[in-house]
């Protein structure tokens, strides 16, 4: 036995109905035994199937993050290759503090942090502005 989910289409009513098999389902409808349970009427058929909710996968976790950095960096200027220099100088006063991200290399990030200046990795790669297009 298979179970459909049937739809009336006067009323948009959905039921359930059991079949032996989709050929009894076939022959039922087109005999018009088929009828909504609600009004009676025999104009019913399978119920549009909802669009598969796709699972929650790495593609979704990756949206989520980028939507968080894109958050995180919206108030942020790029420096791109300036930025361990100017992390640097910020920490130093020797520049107005305010939000920045760029690049750095390994070498560079270990050495800011070795000095103290609070810098955090980024968890996607940013795309210089000017390498967009
Ligand atoms: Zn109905």
């Amino acid at each position: 036995m298979i179970v459909f989910d049937l739809q009336c289409r006067d009323g948009g009513e959905t039921f359930e109905a059991w079949f032996r098999s989709n050929k009894d389902y076939d022959e039922s409808l087109a005999r018009g035994l088929l009828e909504c349970p609600l009004c009676g009427s025999a104009n019913v058929g399978k119920a549009p199937m909802a669009p598969s909710v796709p699972k929650k996968g790495k593609s979704d976790a990756l949206a989520k993050l980028a939507a968080a950095q894109a958050e995180l960096l919206k108030d942020s200027r790029w420096v791109g290759d300036e930025f361990p220099d100017t992390a640097r100088a910020m920490y130093h006063g020797d520049l107005a503090p305010e939000r920045v991200h760029g690049q750095a290399t390994v070498e560079q990030a270990k050495s800011l942090a070795a000095d103290g200046v609070p810098v955090a990795p980024l968890p996607l790669p940013v795309v210089p502005p000017d390498q967009l297009n």
